[in-house]
């Protein structure tokens, strides 16, 4: 039997897996290291894992052995049925008060299922998003973990000591109860999203609007990334629009224009949907790679259907336009994160989650793919508030917004006349003028509703009287006919 020396065990020796493995070990802990896979685990102990404090194990019950009390326990394996399967193999290997970690991307409703479980035999359990992919993982990811907070001195030691660190502060802490880190890092993987499309609706701008080249796009990156739009992914399309090996035409030109997803922007806007918040730029998002996938579809319509011709900017305008761009890009990308941090804050309230929403950007500021300069202003607005209504009541983001907007409407308002689609764009800027109007036709559409199925409207305030009070469910026999009553539970 081994000894118990291992602080943490890792089960999934994938590209995560080995790479967390070996970001734990330089940090000084001893990791027992196991894949259902004995080759993966000879392979990855005779390479990578040679002279570092790492304990390859060919069996759960080897691996357990090795451990030290409390157990901990994490899993880097593919999500879904594999996590319920290798829990399955642990809980009887395992005793009160021993912790399981899955760190891959599980859908917090499955973390929340597997928590209650492993309550009721005793195991802590914790749903951790880890973001950052391979690089991440090994040198530095933003680790979002939550459910049993008695798990949470037994393993911050080690998840501070790896993670990430963004001025001096690591890109990890306690979110909450049960799924919420899960959760957490869903919503993050649909900001992700909608950042990407963001930046790629600006590079079609530019490139079909001013004329700009892929060369000259980049540049324009470059210079964006040393401003307030200073972030991962303006600096990675910085690189990708540079990149030319061969001599012939930047790469990107090469690439086909169908966009693949792996499905957790999809859980975001589904969720959205399903609370009733309207996260629209992540759900636009989510709908553009879908277009972007008919791709045999879109090339027949572009044979067919009419359009306005391009007027290209010209070049005597261009730095304006360019500068118009870089604030609707900013101020969309604010909506973006008020939506985001709305859906989170609804989850919160329907979950009764405490959330600790002051690190939820902390996290994300380093290690991540959505790490940006300005995610540490969202941590000033939340450490100023904790209970911030919306981003969008905070002066910083205020007058942000305030800046930005006159760009903002020219930017999008260009790309509608010339026929381009800026879809993220216009989305993001709809939802500003929606959220800001105090009234909006849903009183035509309540009075729609209540003609074809008498589904009831209530009446402002102002035009109550003793015969109708506010709140009150009335229903108008519009036309006269029919009976006089109302849909209690019929929905168009
Ligand atoms: P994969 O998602 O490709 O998963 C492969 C790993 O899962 C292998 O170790 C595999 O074992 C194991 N596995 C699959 N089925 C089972 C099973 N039934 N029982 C036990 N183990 C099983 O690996 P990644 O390293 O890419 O990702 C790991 C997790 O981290 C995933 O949940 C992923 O979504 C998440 N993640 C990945 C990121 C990335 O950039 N790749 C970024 C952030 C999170 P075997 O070798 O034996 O087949």
């Amino acid at each position: 039997m081994s000894k118990q020396i291992a602080d943490i065990a890792m089960i999934g020796l994938a590209v995560m897996g080995q790479n967390f493995v070996l970001n734990m070990a330089d940090h000084g802990f001893t990791v027992a290291a196991f894949d259902r896979e004995a080759d993966v685990v000879d392979k990855f102990i005779a390479n990578d894992a040679i002279g570092k404090s790492i304990i390859g194990t060919h069996s759960v019950e080897e691996m357990v052995a090795t451990l030290k009390r409390p157990r901990r326990v994490m899993l880097l394996i593919k999500a879904g049925k594999p996590v319920d399967s290798v829990i399955e193999q642990l809980v009887p290997l395992l005793e009160k008060d021993d912790i399981i970690i899955d760190g891959g991307n599980s859908h917090y409703l499955d973390t929340t299922r597997r928590y209650d479980f492993l309550k009721s035999k005793g195991i802590y359990f914790v749903g951790s998003g880890v973001s950052g992919g391979e690089e991440g993982a090994r040198h530095g990811p933003s680790l979002m973990p939550g459910g049993a907070i008695e798990a949470w001195p037994a393993i911050k030691p080690i998840f501070l000591a790896v993670a990430a660190k963004a001025d001096g502060e690591p890109c990890c802490d306690w979110v909450g109860p049960a799924g919420a880190g899960h959760y957490v890092k869903m919503v993050h993987n649909g900001i992700e999203y909608g950042d990407m499309q963001l930046i790629s609706e600006s590079y079609d701008l530019m490139k079909r609007l001013a004329g700009l080249s892929d060369k000259e796009i980049s540049e324009v990156m470059g210079r964006w990334n040393q401003g307030f739009l200073d972030s991962f992914l303006i600096e990675v399309t910085r690189d990708i629009l540079a990149f030319n090996d061969d001599g012939r035409i930047p790469l990107v030109e090469e690439i086909m224009d169908m966009a693949g997803q792996k499905g957790t922007g999809k859980w975001t806007a589904i969720d959205a949907l399903d609370k009733g918040m309207p996260v629209t730029l992540i759900g636009q998002a989510v709908f553009s790679r879908c277009l972007s996938a008919l791709k045999g579809e879109r090339a027949r319509a572009s044979k067919v259907l009419s359009g306005p011709t391009i007027k290209p900017i010209p070049a005597s305008v261009r730095k304006q336009f360019i500068d118009d761009l870089e604030q609707a890009l900013y101020a969309s990308k604010i909506i973006s994160y008020a939506q985001g941090f709305m859906l989170i804050r609804e989850a919160a309230k329907e979950f009764k989650w405490d959330l600790n929403f002051p690190s939820i950007p902390l996290m994300w500021r380093g290690g991540c793919i959505i790490r940006s300069a300005f995610l540490g202003e969202i941590t000033k607005a939340y450490r100023e508030d904790k209970y911030l209504e919306n981003l969008l009541f905070h002066p910083f983001f205020r007058s942000a917004i305030e800046k930005a907007q006159s760009g903002w409407r020219k930017s999008v308002t260009k790309a509608v006349v010339n026929g381009i689609p800026t879809p993220a764009f216009a989305t993001a800027l709809s939802f500003y003028d929606d959220y800001k109007s105090e009234r909006l036709p849903a009183n035509l559409l309540q009075a729609q509703r209540d003609y074809f199925g008498a589904h009831t409207f209530s009446i402002l305030p102002k035009y109550a009287h003793d015969k109708v009070k506010p709140g009150k469910n009335i229903h108008i026999n519009w036309t006269g006919k029919g009976v006089d009553v109302s849909a209690g539970t019929y929905d168009a």
